[in-house]
């Protein structure tokens, strides 16, 4: 029995986890995947990320999703097969495919790289249509059929379990902490360390900031420490707002909960800016007096284009950093997505596809 059996159109079929509903658990089943086109690659998938934004979207708390849902966007994995005019990759490359697996090309956003913002909308990895209309399906499966463009490569030096996560969790840390300037003399905060916050220690403290982690406790202290972090402290105690008032340049908040603004603003100092990376669901509130009072900024921030993605996986690997990863099994995910709901993760769960069983060789 091969995993890949072809399909009449010279597509193939791949194993895969299929939720059919908001509230539906996962089915092992199976996901047609399209015959390579000339600028195509067939990626055997070998570890899928489980990223907080799956769960958002496979439950419907973003909005009507598509079902039947193959979710994942975190995905590594081997180049099986390429098209005809394939340049970028080889059979047996390591690769990995993230948040988006086409854009426009012809936008402005897109020509500047910056293809998570392009103007026609970017075609999402699953939950989303390609241009031709046909539904996407993501990572949780054997394969995967993406255009070259859109596949990252993957350095030697970085496990393909450790560096699934960086395609999502990674660049959305990296990309506002490049594009604010964290770096030796900065003094730059992360508000969260789970998923997201963790890598954000990790990509900071490489690049030279003096970084501190700002957690509702410090339970994970020793963690954060071993990650980089310069100093820990918890937001809990109010005394934590007073001894930091005006001392950061930048601070990345990671975290999906409704946070009290005005405070967080007001540990900016001068030309100071908090980014958000975590989206909460309601409408967030602040005083003007918190932004004019110290010049500040608030902005906010949506993964990475394609050749800032392969700047933060060669940083990555230059700098030995991975995710922190618990890799599970396919039959594992339901459990699991209720543990990342509980924030009872360190700090990555990641699928290992070779569980798909026989056939996923
Ligand atoms: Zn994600
Ligand atoms: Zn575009």
């Amino acid at each position: 029995m091969s995993e890949t059996s072809t399909t009449p159109t010279g597509g193939h079929t791949a194993q895969a986890l299929v939720t059919q509903g908001a509230s539906k658990p996962f089915e092992r089943s199976t996901v047609e995947r399209r015959a390579p086109r000339a600028h195509d690659v067939v990626i055997d998938i070998k570890f899928a990320g489980i990223c907080h934004s799956d769960i958002h979207q496979g439950r419907e708390e973003w909005g009507q999703a598509l079902f039947p849902m193959v979710p994942g966007h975190e995905i590594a994995g081997v180049v099986a097969e390429v098209g005809p005019e394939v340049s970028r990759y080889s059979v047996g490359d390591r690769v990995g495919v993230g948040c988006f697996v086409d854009s426009c090309r012809e936008c402005e956003n897109c020509k500047a790289g910056d293809e998570q913002y392009c103007l026609e909308g970017e075609v999402p990895t699953y939950n989303g249509k390609a241009y031709d209309g046909e539904p996407t399906f993501g990572g949780y499966s054997t394969s995967i059929v993406v255009d070259e463009n859109y596949v990252l490569g993957i350095p030697e030096g970085v496990e393909l379990d450790v560096a699934a996560p960086l395609l999502c969790a990674g660049i959305t840390l990296y990309s506002p902490l490049h594009h604010w300037g964290a770096g030796p003399g900065k003094k730059v905060a992360i508000i969260g360390m789970g998923g997201l916050g963790h890598m954000g220690v990790k990509i900071a403290a490489a690049l030279g900031a003096d970084v501190t982690v700002l957690s509702q406790t410090t339970s994970k202290e020793e963690d954060g420490k071993r990650f980089g972090a310069h100093h820990y402290y918890a937001t809990k105690d109010e005394s934590t707002f007073e001894e930091l008032a005006g001392h950061f340049d930048l601070i990345v908040n990671t975290v999906s909960a409704d946070l009290p603004i005005d405070k967080y603003l007001g540990l900016l100092g001068l030309n100071g800016t908090l980014v958000h990376v975590g989206i909460p669901e309601g409408d967030s509130s602040y005083q003007a007096f918190s932004l004019a009072g110290m010049r500040r900024s608030m902005a906010g921030s949506k993964i990475g284009g394609i050749r800032e993605t392969q700047e933060m996986l060669d940083f990555c690997a230059k700098h030995g950093l991975g995710a922190e990863v618990e890799v599970i099994s396919v039959d594992e995910v339901d459990q699991a997505w209720d543990r990342v709901v509980d924030s009872d993760v360190r700090y990555r769960f990641v699928i290992d596809t070779s569980t798909f069983g026989s056939g996923a060789d």
